[in-house]
């Protein structure tokens, strides 16, 4: 049997066409008057219809969200925020936006406001990210969990779809790593799989209407599913290469995790049978592995490293690097297994 302790700690949600709506009124169920609205500088413009719809209850915008947090831009943020003397942040955008969000309040206290428009899942968690020259440090602190989450389906509409299939298996990966990890739990196991299932079964219709608001909420679904897996579990392997990947040789987010993931379900599938029976159940395909990288090769993402930007030379230092610091993972980890599943993730084989 197994032994499990939870303790689950969640923002409240607010889910729904149109829920953007809601804003004023979750903002003044925080108490709060002076709102700091921050995006990316892509996502100004929504920035800015937030500003309209909060009125005097906003102070500013911060369009300078960047990936991964750079230090320099938490710090421009905090000392925009104790200008204004904003008493709440609102986060409209993806990951980066919210991660943004989440060193505002780690650094102030302040509470934050997230309406997440992709399907990273940052929102859900507890870990926060943050990068000074070429290094990411991550940790995990309670007071960056949003207070509030507002899912608006309308608002991912715009999404390109090509980011639309990285960001959904992106956001897979978190339920992947769920269900072989040391600390899940039944409940876990269940919100996973509904995550995975629902996320892979979006795609087809989002490949067919990009703007079909049900299919767009139905992947938001998947991704409030797969952010809470991912806010409850210590992650694996995948998760670890691909932040090596990411951080080291500065290759994009969503699509090394689309990319890496088939990889690592198959180097840890004899490993975790029951883990990869319930991913290839959710995905209706014969092996997790497999299910994966046809998922991305059917809605054209990449499937191979070298098509986004990594360096064969560099597969070595990348082995190297992967392997350096243990964590737990259910199958152990070989320097040389880890060097040829990264050759096959670089080649774009597919694996059975
Ligand atoms: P992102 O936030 O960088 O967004 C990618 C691009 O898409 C940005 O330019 C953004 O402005 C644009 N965009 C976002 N939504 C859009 C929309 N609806 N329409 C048009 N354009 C839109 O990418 P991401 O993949 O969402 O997030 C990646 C970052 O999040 C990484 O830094 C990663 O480390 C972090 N992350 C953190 C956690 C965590 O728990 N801390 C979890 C997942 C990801």
């Amino acid at each position: 049997m197994r032994e499990f302790v939870f303790q689950a700690s969640l923002p409240r949600v607010v889910f729904g066409a149109g829920a953007l709506r809601h804003l004023p009124r979750e903002v003044a169920a925080l108490g709060a008057n002076r709102v700091l609205v921050l995006s990316t500088p892509g996502q100004a413009a929504a920035a800015q219809r937030l500003i309209e719809l909060l009125g005097p209850r906003a102070v500013g915008v911060f369009a300078q969200a960047a990936m991964h947090v750079p230090v320099a831009t938490a710090r421009a943020a905090c000392d925009e925020a104790r200008r204004l003397g904003a008493d709440c942040a609102v986060a409209i955008g993806g990951g980066s936006t919210t991660g943004l969000g989440k060193a505002i309040a780690l650094e102030t206290g302040l509470p934050v406001i997230a309406v997440p428009t992709t399907y990273a899942g940052s929102e859900m968690t507890t870990m926060y990210g943050l990068t000074e020259g070429g290094a990411k440090t991550t940790g995990r602190d309670p007071r960056v969990l949003p207070r509030c989450v507002i899912y608006d389906p309308e608002l991912s509409c715009a999404l390109p779809f090509g980011i639309t299939v990285t960001s959904m298996i992106n956001a897979i990966a978190h339920a992947a790593e769920g269900l072989y990890a040391p600390d899940a739990n039944p409940v876990i196991d269940l919100v996973a799989e509904q995550g995975i299932r629902t996320g892979a079964a979006a795609l087809p219709r989002l490949q067919r209407d990009e703007r079909d608001v049900d299919a767009r909420g139905d992947a938001l679904v998947a991704a409030w599913c797969c952010g809470i897996v991912m806010g409850n579990i210590t992650v694996g392997l995948h998760h670890k290469l691909c932040h090596t990947l990411g951080g080291s040789f500065n290759l994009p987010h969503a699509e090394v995790h689309t990319v890496v993931l088939p990889h690592a379900m198959a180097y840890n599938a004899a490993a975790a049978p029951s883990a990869m029976r319930r991913i290839a159940g959710a995905l209706q395909a014969p092996s997790a592995a497999a299910g994966l990288f046809d998922l991305a090769a059917r809605h054209g993402a990449p499937t191979a490293l070298k098509q986004i930007g990594m360096q064969e030379s560099d597969l070595d230092r990348a082995a190297e690097i992967a392997v350096k610091t243990p964590y737990p993972n259910p199958r152990a980890l070989a320097r040389a297994a880890i060097r040829e599943l990264l050759q096959r993730a670089f080649d774009g084989v597919r694996p059975d």
